[in-house]
């Protein structure tokens, strides 16, 4: 889907009363085919990778990072780490 071919498909969308069904559009539009991390090929026709997979959505660069479940609970695991070590400095 070229940009204007999603600009048009949001401009219905939006005349449907489908304001979802237009930040979708818009989403998938922004979506990579890689996780940002390790590389690993996303298929977006993929149910199952679509449930599973993590989008993260970079409003104010216009962007949408994409993480594989390994690597998001990797980067979860990390998050969780330097909390606790903030944590453990505050005290
Ligand atoms: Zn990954």
């Amino acid at each position: 889907m070229n940009r204007e071919q999603r600009r048009a498909a949001q401009r219905q969308a939006k005349k449907d009363g489908n304001e979802e069904l237009s930040e979708k559009i818009t989403l998938f539009g922004k979506l990579g085919d890689t996780c940002l991390v390790c590389d690993k090929p996303f298929n977006k026709k993929d149910r199952e990778m679509v449930m599973t997979w993590n989008v993260v959505v970079r409003e104010k660069e216009d962007k949408v990072n994409l993480y594989c479940p390994e690597c998001w609970s990797g980067a979860i695991e990390l998050l969780n780490e330097i909390k606790s070590d903030l944590q453990e400095q505050e005290e």
